[in-house]
């Protein structure tokens, strides 16, 4: 197999491999490098680790100094980042004499979706290891990458539609969503869910034109062809798809040419009964400076939202990685990063990392300091993007029916101190904020009292079923 073809490891042209690892004037092949680095990571590595953050790695390797290494997914790259680097690093000096430390990039994203590696197929018979090499040629040829699967996905409530819709159109239901245009904030499936439909409609019909790219690509490709003239071409790739997964829409912001090509290409589509499938992070009506009959012709077919998951679903998602990656953390763990990430499963997916790989270490027990120490730049990007506590002191304010002032106020009746312990309790939950800047935004409370109010209300909650039940309804309505 040639490697170049393969995906495999480029070399710059000329390079020859380091004596340690290679007969001395021997070209080392692109294939050996990958698989002497693999057997380097074997060594250093325990367990099956190389198996499973390693098998897929692709290389690319730029110049001396740079190499970049692919692998499938995100969540391999913070793995890897988080507990290889120095090893990988290692092996690709040996390997390659490469010094510098290593780009880990996902190949879903970075390279475009063009980057895809399929797992190994089984042994099988000829017949299906020759059907299972068609089909990974063609998903790989649509851009789409294996990991991302229905049986992957969890469904919840916050999910529910979107996930049924894309399942009726991968089933192959001719359906009157066309386009789908799914939207919702980053990091809760939207790419997910499209590599999936293109997947399954690949995977009943081998010779569907199914074409999955970002917008970005597809706007950059545009702009090439104008460039170099070759127009035509580009509109013949893109118009004669069967199935065409345009991710992350609002890339057109502000980009006219690019609007007209892509109405256009649209159109055609449309007309000729291809099934159209969109994303973006918000919905059309709000992507900047898009022209009225794109939003218009983006929301003639159905509009799915995604929501950010309810804690149940996503203690759920974590349960369902933990097993993909055979990985285990203690359930109140799970439960603490599950109550503490509520807005993005991506970072969920990163806090998962970041806790397993401590576990994995055998560092033992760890208290809620040691978490939030380990999960501090992740707690604080959820912070930026979730309840203020000015919300959670008008959403309790309203619900105990006290004014907001009370909130910050020094009056003493426990019919306003204990809604304004509950709003703190429900402040140190759900914003990530510290003892000291919760007490302040409480008219100025030291962080003692900050602690007195979450004791407070977890014991009157372990013995109240009222109160319980406020503080979750209260939970659920700042979750929206
Ligand atoms: P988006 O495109 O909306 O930014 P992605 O589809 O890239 O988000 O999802 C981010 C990460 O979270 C991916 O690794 C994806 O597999 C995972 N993910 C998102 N939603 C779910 C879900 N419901 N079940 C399982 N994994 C999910
Ligand atoms: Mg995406």
């Amino acid at each position: 197999m040639s490697s170049r073809e393969e995906g495999g490891v480029t070399t710059p042209s000329g390079r020859r491999a380091r004596e340690d690892a290679a007969p001395t004037g021997a070209r080392i092949s692109t294939e050996e490098a990958r698989i002497q680095i693999l057997k380097l990571l074997d060594v250093r590595l325990s367990g099956d680790a190389t198996e499973r953050w390693f098998k897929h790695m692709q290389l690319v390797v730029e110049d001396k100094n740079q190499v970049s290494v692919f692998v499938p997914t995100e969540t391999h790259v913070l793995w890897i980042q988080e507990n290889f680097l120095p090893e990988l690093t290692h092996a690709l000096s040996q390997v390659l004499g490469c010094g510098g430390r290593p780009r880990v990039l996902a190949m879903n994203g970075a390279a475009g979706g063009q980057l895809t590696l399929l797992e190994e197929p089984k042994r099988q018979s000829r017949a299906s290891e020759a059907a299972a090499e068609a089909l990974s040629k063609s998903l790989k040829s649509s851009g789409l990458n294996q990991l991302y699967t229905f049986d992957r996905f969890v469904v919840g409530g916050n999910n529910q539609f979107a996930h049924a819709a894309c399942k009726a159109i991968a089933a192959g239901v001719r359906t009157a969503y066309n386009p789908l245009f799914i939207h919702g904030g980053s990091g809760l499936g939207k790419t997910h869910l499209m590599q999936a439909i293109g997947q399954d409609i690949l995977k009943a019909r081998p010779d569907a034109k199914v074409i999955y790219l970002t917008c970005e690509k597809f706007t950059n490709e545009f702009i090439l062809a104008v460039q170099k003239g070759n127009l035509d071409n580009f509109r013949r790739r893109y118009r004669r798809a069967n199935v065409l997964l345009v991710d992350d829409v609002q890339f057109l912001t502000g980009k006219e040419k690019s609007q007209e090509e892509f109405f256009h290409t649209f159109n055609t589509l449309l007309d000729g009964q291809a099934q159209v499938v969109l994303s973006s992070d918000r919905p059309a009506s709000e992507i900047q400076t898009l022209e009225p009959r794109l939003v218009s012709r983006f929301e003639c077919g159905l509009t799915v939202a995604l929501q950010p998951p309810q804690l149940e679903t996503r203690i759920a998602i974590l349960r369902r990685k933990m097993e993909e990656w055979e990985v285990k953390i203690p359930d109140d763990w799970v439960r603490f990063i599950a109550q503490r990430i509520r807005s993005n499963v991506r970072r969920l997916e990163g806090a998962l990392v970041r806790i397993a790989t401590f576990n994995s270490l055998g560092q033992g027990e760890l208290s809620t300091e040691r978490i939030e120490d380990l999960l501090r730049d992740i707690l604080r990007e959820e912070a930026a993007a979730k309840v203020t506590i000015d919300t959670i002191q008008k959403t309790v304010a309203d619900y105990y029916d006290i004014r907001l002032a009370d909130m910050t106020s020094r009056r003493r009746p426990a019919n306003i101190a204990f809604p304004r312990q509950v709003a703190m309790y429900l402040s140190r939950k759900l914003t990530g904020g510290s003892l000291v800047e919760i007490g302040e935004a409480f008219g100025g409370r030291d962080h003692g009292t900050v602690i007195h109010a979450c004791k407070k209300v977890d014991q009157v909650m372990q013995t109240d079923d009222q109160v319980r039940q406020a503080v979750a309804a209260l939970g659920d309505r700042l979750n929206r």
